[in-house]
């Protein structure tokens, strides 16, 4: 496993939150809760071939 920290704003709250991603896993979908506001934040994480992280928050529903 290989985690990096990355900064993201809550789709909910709008609060900057600390995330760690896994970016040894290419594609990745999961539900965290916002560290803030404790809502379901639905994280959506792409890591290219030169490792570079892309992460896409959205509302649970969405
Ligand atoms: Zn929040």
């Amino acid at each position: 496993m290989d985690m990096e920290e990355r900064k993201i704003d809550c789709p909910y709250c709008g609060e900057e939150i600390d995330v760690l991603i896994d970016s040894s896993v290419s594609e990745q979908n999961y539900i965290e809760d916002c560290q803030v506001c404790c809502r379901p934040i639905n994280f959506d994480v792409t890591v290219d071939y030169e490792g570079v992280i892309t992460v896409l928050v959205s509302h649970e529903n969405e």
